[in-house]
């Protein structure tokens, strides 16, 4: 069983800026390092007052916020480390209000590190090769529902994002906004990622019907005669994903517009691909500056 991170080891492990400075220093650039200008190696000093660190033969300074979110905002790096622990170890996401109560910074500097810090989550994901026994389905996510639809409209369907989704079971799962889900713009998705020759589960939907063409083991269940297992086949691990995406985002994040879907669906990957090792989730994300 993976240890936790508690909040008593976060304010213990990161009790100031100066601390987390240090910590941010040590994981980029290592506890020594080759100096960029004099090539000698060894350890860099602080600086006294001043977000650096410098070479002790030849002074060269090193700022290890440069390139990262930190260095453009006037938050104190501290407040940063606390956002990120929040978004590593919360199960359900982190809204913008919960963080600005935490952390006592305004709704639009907590908007803005919410969205900076997903963006590194979809980052640090990546996408690996999926293999063995995959599950896709598309799913529609977001939206409000209109007060009165125009008659024979479907209410939600224009507001919501079509959502694309693979996962490997035992492994990966891995999300795609997409225009619509039609055959053209699901199946290149599955080309990319997953292994030729794998085993793939979906439901009726027409599109899927070309994944054997396509060098693939399709297996299929007729949600619509409400089977949803049949020997191997099922979506029931890609269900599990979306409805806890679903509650999270209509729980926290009330609205989530069609522009800024794919990093909370990064956010939502991270997590889900992290799950058995989470206490590594905080680091990694600081690595990926
Ligand atoms: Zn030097």
């Amino acid at each position: 069983m993976a240890k936790s991170f508690t909040i008593l080891d976060f304010q213990t492990r990161f009790p100031s800026d100066s601390i987390c400075l240090d910590h941010l220093m040590r994981v980029r650039f290592g506890e020594a390092m080759d100096c960029p200008k004099c090539a000698k190696h060894g350890r860099f000093h602080r600086v006294k007052k001043r977000p650096l660190y410098e070479c002790a033969w030849c002074g060269f300074q090193v700022s290890p916020m440069a390139g990262t979110p930190f260095e453009r905002t006037h938050t104190p790096l501290a407040k940063w480390f606390y956002a990120m622990y929040l978004f590593t170890t919360s199960r359900h996401g982190v809204p913008a209000k919960e963080l600005q109560r935490q952390l006592g910074v305004t709704y639009k500097t907590a908007w803005r590190m919410g969205h900076e810090i997903r963006k590194y989550m979809a980052n640090v994901d990546g996408d690996p090769m999926l293999g063995g026994h995959v599950e896709a389905d598309e799913t529609y996510i977001g939206g409000r529902p209109r007060k009165r639809g125009k008659k024979g409209e479907y209410p939600w369907r224009d507001k919501k994002t079509a959502v694309f989704g693979m996962v490997q079971r035992g492994g990966d799962v891995m999300t795609r906004v997409v225009r619509r889900a039609t055959r053209k713009s699901l199946i290149p998705h599955i080309k990319a990622n997953v292994a030729k020759g794998s085993t793939i589960s979906t439901d009726e939907y027409h599109p899927y019907w070309s994944l054997p063409a396509e060098g693939y083991r399709h297996l299929m269940v007729k949600h619509r005669e409400h089977e949803y297992v049949n020997g191997e086949a099922h979506t029931n691990t890609l269900d599990g994903f979306w409805s806890m995406l679903k509650r999270a985002i209509r729980g926290t994040h009330v609205h989530v517009s069609r522009k800024h879907m794919s990093k909370y669906l990064g956010e939502f990957e991270y997590r889900y691909n992290m799950r058995k090792q989470p206490e590594q989730m905080f680091n990694r994300l600081l690595a990926s500056f």
